[in-house]
């Protein structure tokens, strides 16, 4: 499963049905969360989302919209009985600013929570696992900034159960003939690997931008990502305006998604100024056609295709 759940679309304050910057990203049962505006557990709550499934939360800057809601849901992670512990990646500020709360509200974790301070100017791992990586990469904003990119681990050859049979293939042997081994059966016979196996899936990815103005250097590091999130806070004749606060029109997330490849480009964190986004998305599509518009409590999915 590769599967992401936009939480809040709405940039700097709340705006009618749209609440501020939040998603989960689940990726074979394990949930990431990334962004935590204000509201974000009433969200993860009306969803559904299981909170005790976050293992890692991804913060990309310290302005509100992007990370007030973490006092909410850490502390009701610990109402809910939580023991395991909690990795937080973030610019560095947000560990004092989350102990000063904890500090001034007599207030302790039942749970240790891992603060892992993130170097804002470079791209760098900061994250893998059995399966996926993450790396953080430089935003483009008026504070210290960073996106996400996520991407699956390879996978194995696929076997083809009917040839497990036909050649009575026992367990032990599997993983190696998943790996690309041939199977040499007892009476000293080889199967070879093409003929039992079918191309691996490819890995997926979603990158994540926001908050960023309009920067080229992105283009190299999104290369190709199958999702893109990419921030449209502004119609394009406000380009002057997304320039001066650090955010971006949606021509220039299209241009974005465009020049690097994507294969899908979700915009989000639209100004309250709009009410009706479908003129942001109509806009965007006239640069890049398969953009949709990242809409509150809307499931984004990737499936698992073949390598061909
Ligand atoms: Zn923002
Ligand atoms: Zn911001």
């Amino acid at each position: 499963m590769f599967e992401l759940t936009i939480l809040g679309t709405s940039a700097a304050v709340p705006y009618k049905d749209r609440y501020l910057a939040g998603q989960v990203l689940n990726v074979q049962s394990e949930l990431y969360l990334i962004d935590c505006g204000e509201g974000t557990q009433f969200r993860i709550k009306d969803l559904g989302i299981r909170k005790s499934k976050i293992n890692h939360i991804f913060i990309s800057h310290l302005h509100g919209d992007h990370c007030f809601g973490l006092f909410g849901v850490l502390t009701s992670m610990a109402m809910s009985g939580r023991t395991d512990p909690l990795s937080i990646y973030s610019p560095s500020g947000l560990k004092d600013m989350i102990e000063t709360v904890f500090q001034y509200t007599y207030y302790q974790s039942p749970f240790t929570i891992n603060f892992n301070e993130i170097n804002t100017q470079i791209v760098s791992q900061i994250l893998e696992n059995q399966y996926l990586t993450v790396t953080a990469f430089p935003l483009y904003h008026r504070i210290p900034t960073i996106g996400f990119l996520i991407k699956e681990k390879p996978f194995p050859l696929n076997i083809i159960p009917e040839k497990i049979e036909q050649y009575q293939i026992p367990y032990s042997a599997i993983k190696a003939i998943k790996n690309g081994g041939d199977y040499h059966n007892t009476e000293g016979g080889i199967i070879p690997n093409s003929e039992l196996t079918l191309p691996p899936y490819k890995p997926r990815s979603y990158a994540y931008c926001s908050d960023t103005a309009y920067n080229e250097t992105l283009v190299p590091i999104l290369e190709g990502v199958d999702m893109l999130y990419h921030e449209a806070t502004f119609m394009h004749d406000m380009a002057d305006h997304a320039t001066e606060t650090g955010h971006s029109t949606t021509i220039q997330a299209a241009t974005i998604a465009q020049v690097a490849g994507v294969g899908q480009l979700i915009i989000g964190h639209y100004s309250s100024r709009y009410e009706n986004l479908n003129i942001l998305l109509d806009e965007a599509k006239s640069v890049f056609e398969n953009t949709v518009l990242g809409i509150d409590g809307n499931v984004y999915s990737l499936d698992l295709q073949r390598i061909i």
